[in-house]
Formats: structure tokens, sequence, C-alpha cells
């Protein structure tokens, strides 16, 4: 505990000399950095920032040295996290590679896999999406059928992806795609990672109601991937598929709590807004709702507890991103 308590001392003396004033304001979205091959700094402080935060290892706290990660112990990391909070420091690298990829390869990918993707996921060269959901197989996502034919010395991909966020942005993207047609469905899929630059990979904008476009679907037409790219075992590809699920349901689960966002929180706009009797919001059902919100963030933050607790003794997490989800929604 005591060398948990100076490495705190250690942690928020660094802060304060190299965390910048204006990277400790609340952020829009204009101001996150994603990485990647056209990544853009949104400003010359967020570069410095996100320099000395990857040279720490301190995107990916906890991921290995040896791939450039922070190497910190689970209870090392939650420190750094406080701190960080404690000084409103805006999140250096905003990434699907740290928070969903990087993990399953971690724990599923071969040396090869390692060397090649997590040092690059962490100094933010890479930004990636997620090639799960097709046309037809969103909520029955084992039903899909963007195929990959096994040709040899390399698999031909064809078929497509679609509400693959930030497509059109990024570098590569980790999909789900169909080995084996003929038997359960679950048991003939496969994990593949896919450089968006290979020929045959092109993406489409969804335009949304608002007009913005944060969507798109992803077409593979007779797209070559060397076999390297496989994760896991052929046609094991579900058990991978579910691993970086736990990850994004913990990241959704997540959301809001790292960087402080120009948002106004319910409590805050409450006392704004609402009218008062006696100390108490006139408005029952108002009164009711916020109290209910205050519960569930209440819940959603002994489930972080609780995931961490795990981790620390070395229990794998399960659903608990799902179980936050179900209850609030
Ligand atoms: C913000 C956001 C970002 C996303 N980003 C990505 C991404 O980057 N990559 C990616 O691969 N996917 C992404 N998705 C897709 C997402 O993960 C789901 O796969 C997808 O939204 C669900 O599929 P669908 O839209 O086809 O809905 P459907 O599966 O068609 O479901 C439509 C409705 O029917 C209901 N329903 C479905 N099946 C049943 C049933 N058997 N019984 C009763 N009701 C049922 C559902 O609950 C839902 O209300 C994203 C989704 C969102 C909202």
């Amino acid at each position: 505990m005591e060398d948990l308590n100076q490495f705190r001392l250690e942690v928020r003396a660094w802060l304060a000399a190299n965390c910048p004033p204006s990277q400790r304001q609340p952020m829009g979205a204009d101001d996150q950095y994603w990485g990647g091959r056209r990544g853009t700094f949104p400003s010359e402080d967020a570069k410095l920032w996100f320099e000395r935060m990857r040279d720490k290892g301190w995107t990916a706290p906890e991921w290995p040295t040896q791939y450039g990660g922070g190497g910190l112990s689970p209870q090392e990391a939650r420190v750094l996290k406080e701190e960080m909070k404690t000084i409103h420091a805006r999140t250096p690298l905003y990434s699907i590679g740290l928070w969903m990829l990087g993990p399953a390869v971690l724990e599923y990918g071969n040396e090869a896999q390692k060397q090649q993707h997590i040092r690059a996921i962490v100094n933010g060269e890479i930004r990636w999406c997620q090639g799960y959901s097709e046309p037809g197989a969103g909520s029955d996502l084992a039903s899909l059928q963007c195929k990959a034919e096994d040709m040899g010395d390399h698999f031909l991909v064809n078929g497509s992806k679609i509400w693959t966020t930030g497509a059109d942005k990024c570098d590569w993207i980790f999909c789900l795609v169909r080995t084996n047609p003929n038997v359960k469905k679950q048991e003939g899929i496969s994990f593949l990672l896919i450089d968006m630059d290979d020929p045959g990979v092109t993406t489409s904008p969804i335009p949304l109601i608002s007009g913005e476009s944060e969507f798109c679907q992803t077409f593979f037409d007779n797209v070559k991937v060397p076999k390297e790219n496989l994760v896991g075992e052929l046609n094991a590809g579900w058990s991978v598929a579910k691993a970086l699920l736990v990850h994004e349901r913990k990241l959704m689960a997540e959301i809001g709590s790292d960087s402080p966002r120009q948002i106004l929180q319910p409590n805050m706009a409450a006392r704004e807004y609402l009218e008062f009797e006696n100390g108490k919001i006139a408005d029952a059902t108002l009164r009711n709702a916020l109290v209910e919100y205050d519960m569930l963030m209440q819940a959603v933050g002994l489930t972080h507890f609780r995931s961490f607790e795990e981790k620390n003794h070395g229990i794998r997490s399960g659903a608990h991103g799902h179980e936050v989800r179900r209850h609030g929604s």
C-alpha cells in the first residue's frame, strides 16, 4: 500500500509537470485525437500531451512494456486514472484498437501479430474499425455471410459489413468472416485482420437523419488477405469475437467517465432549469427520474469496482457491462 501511495505521488507530480493546462479543460468531439495514418491533432498541445503519454506507455497503461504499454498493475492503472480525473486531464488517444482489438490480440493473437499490431495501437499509428454487423446479421450476428475462401496461401474475402463506425477514416478493420458454411453457424466463423488499403476494400458512408455520417457500409470485393492475418484458430473466431465484446461492453459502460465533456450533467441542469419547493424538485416525475438516474450511476460505479476487483484476483470479467446496459435501458 505504501508503494501505491508513493506511486500516486509520482504520478501526481508527473501529471502536474506534463499535462498542458489546455488539456485539462472540458472537451468537445472536435478535441479528440483518434490517431491513424491520416490522423490529425486538434492542437499542438494535444500532440504534446499525446506524445508524452505515449512515451510513458500510458496510452495503454496495463499492456506489457515489450509492446510499448505501461506495464502497470491494475491498482497502479487505477491510481493513474484517478489522478488524471482529479486534474480533469483529457484522454490523449481515442482508439477502438486500444479498447477492443488490442486486448483480444493480446489474448488470442500469436507473437508475430502482437509484434505487428500492439505497439502500433499504443502509438496511435493505426486506426481500427469493427467489422461484425452485416445487413442480414445484426442482433443475430452468427448468421453473418461475408465469406473468406481458403485459396492456399491467402483468403479471398467477399461480402460487406454495415454500421462500421468511422470506417472511412480507418486504416485496418477486424472482421468476422464465414469460413465454413456447412456447420453450426457459430462453428464456421473466423476472425480476420484486414488492411483497408488492400485492393477491393471500399467504404460508403451511411447518411443519418442529422445530416452527419458516422457510420459506413464496408465492401469486400475479391480482397486477398494473407493467412497470417487470422487471429486464433480457423473456424474458432466466435470465441475471439465474444472475448472482444466483453471489452466493448466495458467501454460502453464507461462512456462519459473519462475526459470531462462539455455537457450539462442532469443534476446541474435540474438546479438551473427546474422549480424547487422546500428544497425539493417540485415536479415529482422529474424528481423520480433524476433519482433513478443517480441510482443507475451508482450502480455503474459499483459495477466498475466489481470488474476491477475481479481483475485484481485474476478472475476473467464476464458480462458486467451488459448488466449495466440492461439495467440502464
Ligand atoms: C452507435 C453504434 C455503433 C455501432 N458500431 C458498429 C461497428 O463499428 N461495427 C459493427 O459491426 N457494428 C456496429 N454497430 C451495430 C450494432 O452493434 C448491432 O449489431 C446492430 O445495431 C444491431 O443490428 P441491426 O441494426 O441490424 O438490428 P436488428 O438485429 O435488425 O434488430 C432490430 C430490432 O429488432 C429487435 N430484435 C432483433 N432480433 C430479435 C428477436 N429475435 N426477438 C425480438 N426482437 C428482436 C432488436 O432488439 C431491435 O430492436 C453499431 C451500433 C450502434 C448503435
